[in-house]
């Protein structure tokens, strides 16, 4: 699967994630000549299925909110159902060991009021943000110098509200509060449409799942596009002489007039531009580093949470799982249970500790009954040789005063791509389907121009 040594295209797109196939997509399909090269052996980038018991599941993205209307378009048009995240019964609550179902009296009465607190305090100030360029908000500086968790301190936040802000940092960026830049934690916010949307299921980020797995997105648009993908071919050098671009990948060299990069910033400077990229670029790559999240699948032979009138949801502050949802194919097959994990626990450790701890975990959610497992798989976003982390990139302190303007400003005959780029649903799949258009069309204008 290497393109072919030497080759001409109308534009190269490094990268097949959503954002790169969308590109490709839209191009090909205005009649333009389109290559897109993959580093790794697959396409989909964040978007990886895998199975359990048998059954498919998303270790990367699965969730679908109501707005993310680039996604549903694309199922629509591909021929997928979507299906709505089983929320039936009441959640759990694990905080400190001591495990709590879900109830108006679960957390006491004055967390509520803290967590209640913070978070409206949070979202007043992302209300207030110019979304598109973040910096220019009059106090950006203030908000970038400082991290959310010192953001966090400064508020007196109580404990319990921390471990709730944890692990809401833990699935949006695989890092915890002290790594995040407030700024970063507020844009990204704002971009999803507020907290309670971004945790809510019903009419919220968690609210549907793809029938199968999200894997449809990308398998279908890559077979549409037919050889115009060459996967486990990593592009490591990107040569601009005049109006020509020359995209480099192992003995191949591709002619092009104009290059889409969708990696994510972290890993834009494994490539070797010449002439350079301008400096911002490579301290953006640097401080836009990727968190690492990790998720595992535990199939049981039918759901039996749901006996208890448990949802099979969970929140704890456990070193190892952080988080539980129910993602059985339907009432009558079997049980499965997906378990977000807190990389920095358990990336390092071998497969048998890892499941050894994540059912550990789900017996004292679940009760006994939870051991009695017929399959157990699990994904470390971290430890993947190529393009490795995720979900989010976790922009530290500065990132985005430093860097944000050069996030997606074309250098040449450059773009750029990707969900980072997006200043809608950025992060999610519908951000990375939003960023391919975006660029497809800021291409597609300036071949246009040319003719
Ligand atoms: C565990 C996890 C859970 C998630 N959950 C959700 C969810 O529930 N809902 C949701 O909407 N989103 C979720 N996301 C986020 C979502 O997956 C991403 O926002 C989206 O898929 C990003 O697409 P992209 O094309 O921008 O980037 P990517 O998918 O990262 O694609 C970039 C591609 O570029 C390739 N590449 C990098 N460097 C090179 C190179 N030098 N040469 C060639 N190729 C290169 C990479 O291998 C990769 O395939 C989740 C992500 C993870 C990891």
């Amino acid at each position: 699967m290497t393109p072919p040594p030497a080759r001409s295209v109308d534009v190269v797109v490094v990268g097949a994630g959503l954002a790169g196939l969308t590109v490709a997509d839209e191009l090909a399909r205005a009649g333009r000549d389109v290559l897109v090269l993959e580093g790794r052996d697959r396409v989909g980038g964040r978007v990886r299925p895998t199975t359990v018991a048998g059954v498919p599941v998303d270790a990367g993205a699965t969730w679908i909110a109501p707005d993310h209307t680039a996604v549903h378009d694309l199922v629509k048009r591909l021929g997928g159902t979507i299906v709505p995240q089983f929320h039936e019964g009441k959640g759990l609550i694990s905080f400190g060991g001591r495990r709590r179902v879900e109830s108006a009296t679960a957390l006491a009465p004055w967390v509520l009021l803290d967590l209640n607190r913070v978070m409206g305090v949070l979202q007043k100030m992302v209300d207030e943000l110019p979304v598109a360029e973040p910096w220019n908000h009059p106090r950006a500086a203030e908000y970038d110098q400082m991290s959310f968790g010192e953001w966090l301190t400064a508020k007196r936040a109580l404990k319990n509200t921390r471990k709730f802000m944890t692990m809401v940092c833990l699935v949006h960026w695989g890092a915890p509060p002290s790594d995040l830049s407030l700024l970063n934690v507020m844009r990204y916010i704002r971009t999803l449409g507020g907290l309670e949307h971004m945790l809510a299921v019903e009419g919220g980020d968690q609210q549907d799942r793809v029938l199968g797995t999200t894997n449809i997105l990308v398998s279908g648009l890559a077979e549409s596009l037919g050889s115009r993908v060459v996967v486990s071919s990593p592009v490591e050098r990107i040569e601009t002489a005049d109006d020509r671009v020359t995209v480099h990948s192992g003995n191949a060299r591709i002619d092009t007039r104009y290059v889409v990069v969708t990696a994510a910033p972290a890993h834009r400077s494994t490539i070797e531009f010449s002439p350079a990229l301008p400096a911002p670029h490579y301290g953006m790559s640097r401080s836009w580093r990727f968190g690492a999240l990790s998720k595992a699948f535990v199939a049981y032979d039918r759901s039996f949470w749901r006996d208890a009138g448990l949802s099979g949801e969970s929140v704890s502050d456990d070193r190892t799982v952080f988080l539980t949802f129910d993602v059985s194919p339907g009432p009558d097959g079997p049980g499965i249970l997906m378990v977000f994990c807190d990389a920095r626990g358990f990336d390092g450790l071998g497969e048998a500790e890892r499941r050894r701890r994540v059912v550990r975990h789900l017996v004292h959610l679940y009760g006994e009954r939870a051991r009695q497992h017929i399959d157990y798989t699990d994904f470390a976003w971290g430890n993947d040789d190529f393009a490795p982390g995720g979900p989010n990139p976790a922009v530290g302190t500065g990132g985005w005063t430093s860097f944000g303007r050069f996030l997606r400003e074309p250098v040449g005959r450059v773009h750029w791509a990707g969900s980072e780029t997006a200043d809608a649903t950025s992060g999610t799949m519908n951000g990375a389907i939003l960023s391919g258009q975006r660029a497809a069309a800021e291409v597609a204008a300036r071949l246009d121009g040319e003719r």
